[in-house]
């Protein structure tokens, strides 16, 4: 792996990505549910990455022998890895799959003062791309989402990944409680002008099981309506197009040529192996598709990978039916839309030519030409009504 090699382009191929999960968070966001998890003792870095390496083993046993077309290191934290750690995982990787030079490599990061000290090292180690979990440029805002950074660490920490690594993007959440369009607007650009051809900017939802939902459900919480949400979205797009960076996918916006290859993998309804606690992944196996999934808690996990080799807890078979509505449901996120040869390949019929009418008549999805279908703009704002239209 030659970290100084130039980023291959998109092929346009759904690819093979590799996703490995950190489970570990310095502190808790109020709104978040992904599998992360705080410790107050130092975690085990080599005795993690020695598990990683296991289980990359078995999934390596699982998907064949492949090329590698994008790595992405996510969680959790995973600027809280020692670069050494970012190095042996990177190195695993490489043991058990083809790795050409240049491909994408992902790390999701902090912007507190401490990650971004480890920047360099984790360049050194092969990082070509990194995310920055921005969230707001305001202070007010990021105290009430529970971050740990302020708006001058985010802009210090953009400023270094942007002379370190080749590719960046940063991450913003907004429909935020009482925020107006004229705001996100003004923030927005203001964001823009920081980014180099990458930003992901997600609607602040209320997840289950969060401080943020019993908050809500007591009605101390209260976020943007559908009316109000709709019309900050429009926003979004208006202003991300109008700055040339249109979204690629339902809150993913790039410079062409700038979007997340591994990510592009997911939508495109590619392979992937997933790594680590609470990672999930899909392996080609002859017609079908295996959906695998690990143990969600960090030392559950090691220790299942300890005695077996892997901390799986399911390994679905998804036949030919359940892999079209998978296809269409990821395929529909993205504007370049679903491959409807490939849709009919799997679910051996066409569109439901009603259902399709009907849809294309209210200007929720369009044909582009022949083997083609995606969500317009309109569409992607009541996306899961599509696909569940489409997939019947
Ligand atoms: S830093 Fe990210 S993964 Fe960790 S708790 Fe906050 S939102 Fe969740």
């Amino acid at each position: 792996m030659n970290p100084a090699a130039p980023l291959l382009p998109d092929t346009g191929e759904p690819g093979f990505g590799v996703y490995v999960h950190w489970p570990f968070c310095a502190a808790k966001c109020p709104y978040c549910d992904f599998n992360s998890h705080v410790r107050h003792q130092p975690v085990d870095q080599p005795r993690f990455t020695a598990a990683f390496l296991r289980e990359m083993e078995v999934m390596r046993q699982l998907s064949g022998p492949k090329t590698v077309t994008s790595i992405f290191l996510g969680g959790g934290t995973p600027s809280l890895m020692d670069p050494a750690t970012v190095a042996a995982i990177l190195d695993g990787i490489s043991s058990y799959w083809h790795v050409p030079d240049g491909i994408e490599i992902t790390m999701e990061a902090n912007p507190s003062s401490v990650e971004a000290t480890r920047f360099r090292g984790y360049r050194s180690a092969g990082v070509n791309r990194v995310s920055l979990g921005v969230q707001a440029l305001n202070d007010t805002d990021l105290r009430f989402l529970g971050r740990l950074h302020d708006v001058a660490d985010a802009l210090k920490a953009i400023g270094l990944a942007r002379e370190i690594f080749p590719r960046m993007s940063f991450d913003l959440i907004y429909a935020r409680p009482g925020q107006t369009v004229e705001a996100w607007e003004a923030e927005l650009k203001q964001a823009i002008s920081y980014a180099v051809d990458h930003l992901s900017l997600y609607q602040l939802t209320i997840e289950e099981g969060t401080p943020f939902f019993g908050l809500h459900k007591a009605g101390k919480l209260i976020v943007p309506d559908g009316d109000q949400s709709a019309l900050l979205y429009e926003a979004t797009q208006e202003i991300t197009e109008a700055h040339g960076m249109p979204a690629y996918e339902v809150s993913n916006h790039a410079k062409p040529g700038a979007e997340s290859r591994h990510n592009l993998t997911y939508w495109r309804y590619g392979d992937y192996a997933g790594i680590g606690p609470g990672a999930h992944g899909r392996l080609t196996r002859g017609r079908n598709k295996i959906a695998t999934a690990t143990e969600r808690r960090p030392e559950t996990w090691l220790e299942q990978v300890e005695s077996i080799g892997h901390g799986m807890l399911d390994q679905e078979i998804l036949d030919d039916e359940e892999q079209a509505d998978e296809l269409l449901l990821m395929g529909l996120r993205l504007r370049e839309g679903v491959d409807l040869a490939r849709w009919q390949q799997l679910s051996r019929r066409d569109p439901d030519p009603v259902r399709e009418e009907r849809l294309l008549e209210h200007g929720f999805i369009e044909r582009l030409g022949n083997s083609r279908l995606r969500c317009t703009p309109s569409g992607m704002l009541i996306l899961d009504a599509v696909v569940a239209d489409l997939a019947c």
